[in-house]
């Protein structure tokens, strides 16, 4: 080997190996740097959360009764997933999300669904909070849920058990369909509800003791 071919045999090992860190550094950010953070943030970086518990939630009046039942199951649904009480259902309530009224209470209204949109798309359900940007405390919410997506009921109840979620301080989960908070539900989980998966517990936990 001369001169100029151990010259050009070490620039294309070069290449070869800066390239292939590229590729790593590249999976290493798809894994590491896109994955889930499943918290709700204040503008100053603080988890959000409820600091008192349990919540009070009503139902507005105005539900069909099947509906007000699967309501009823969602909030309770959430009383089930550890030994917490995060939740006190205050049943069927004369007032609506928007009423001053409803202030002492997390209310769930069924809205029509052109009343309902997010980031221009028209959805399912939406949970719009106050929270106290210095304690990341919750301080109000309120869950409007699309009249056009009451088609299943199982459905249904998985859309209010994701909308207390945000309730409790979780965020949109964008990576995993199958999660209860999915931004999307993914096809083929109608046949029951979906329940909350192993990391969006944890993140509870992380937010209110073990
Ligand atoms: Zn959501």
């Amino acid at each position: 080997m001369n001169r100029k071919q151990a010259c050009r045999m070490f620039w294309s090992s070069f290449l070869i190996s800066s390239a292939l860190w590229i590729i790593i550094c590249f999976i290493l950010f798809a894994v590491f740097g896109c994955a889930h953070n499943p918290y709700l943030k204040t503008d100053s970086n603080q988890h959000a959360r409820q600091c008192v518990l349990p919540v009070m939630v009503g139902i507005s009046e105005g539900m069909p009764e099947e509906l007000v039942d699967a309501t009823r199951r969602a909030i309770q649904y959430w009383n089930t997933v550890d030994s917490r009480k995060y939740f006190v259902s205050l049943g069927v309530q004369p007032w609506g999300a928007d009423d001053p009224m409803s202030g002492g209470f997390v209310p769930i209204q069924l809205v029509p669904a052109e009343s309902l949109w997010d980031l221009g798309l028209a959805t399912c359900g939406n949970a719009s909070m106050i929270i106290r940007n210095a304690s990341g405390c919750i301080r109000r919410a309120k869950i409007k849920i699309a009249d056009k997506c009451t088609g299943s009921i199982e459905v249904f109840e998985t859309i209010v058990r994701h909308e207390l979620g945000h309730v409790l301080g979780l965020k949109d989960n964008y990576l995993d369909w199958n999660a209860v908070m999915s931004a999307v539900a993914a096809e083929g989980i109608q046949e029951h509800p979906v329940d909350a998966n192993p990391q969006e517990l944890k993140a509870l936990r992380e937010l209110y003791g073990p």
